[in-house]
């Protein structure tokens, strides 16, 4: 079962172990959860740390940025997806180590424009009541590029 939002695409469900995730998005905060036995962090959400096994994971806010490790462009729209194809779904290496799945925006679906490894920084988009993340070309504070 899966929840649809007013636009009839499919919205994830919390659950116990996901919901910080998702109250954390609400807020515009990105967080992970951080081992306190080991430093390392982990995604996706779960109740034991995936690198030492200890259930000492406690949920830290992160920068949000990362770097483009992996996409593809899709070209078959799911249902709710008609008007937003072809769009590229991103594999993100977070900074603090993590990948992630998510979408990209404000770069053409063109690989002459998705260069791998090009600085990536978290948005938000809001979608039904909840938050999802997207990511997008890291802006420099300063830089008019
Ligand atoms: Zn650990």
């Amino acid at each position: 079962m899966t929840a649809e939002s007013s636009t009839g695409k499919a919205l994830p469900e919390p659950t116990p172990i996901t919901r910080p995730y998702w109250d954390a998005l609400k807020a515009h905060e990105l967080q992970l959860q951080h081992c306190e036995a080991c430093g390392q962090y982990t995604f996706y959400p779960r109740l034991r740390c995936e690198h030492c096994g200890k259930d000492a994971l406690k949920w830290t806010p992160v920068s949000g940025r990362g770097t483009l490790h992996s996409y593809i462009i899709n070209h078959v729209a799911p249902p709710g997806w008609e008007q937003d194809v072809p769009y590229v779904v991103a594999v993100v290496k977070l900074e603090e180590g993590p990948r992630m799945l998510s979408n990209l925006r404000g770069v053409p679906p063109d690989p002459e424009l998705l260069k791998l490894d090009m600085p990536l920084q978290v948005a938000f988009v809001p979608r039904g009541d909840m938050v999802l993340t997207v990511f997008e070309p890291l802006q420099l504070k300063g830089s008019q590029a």
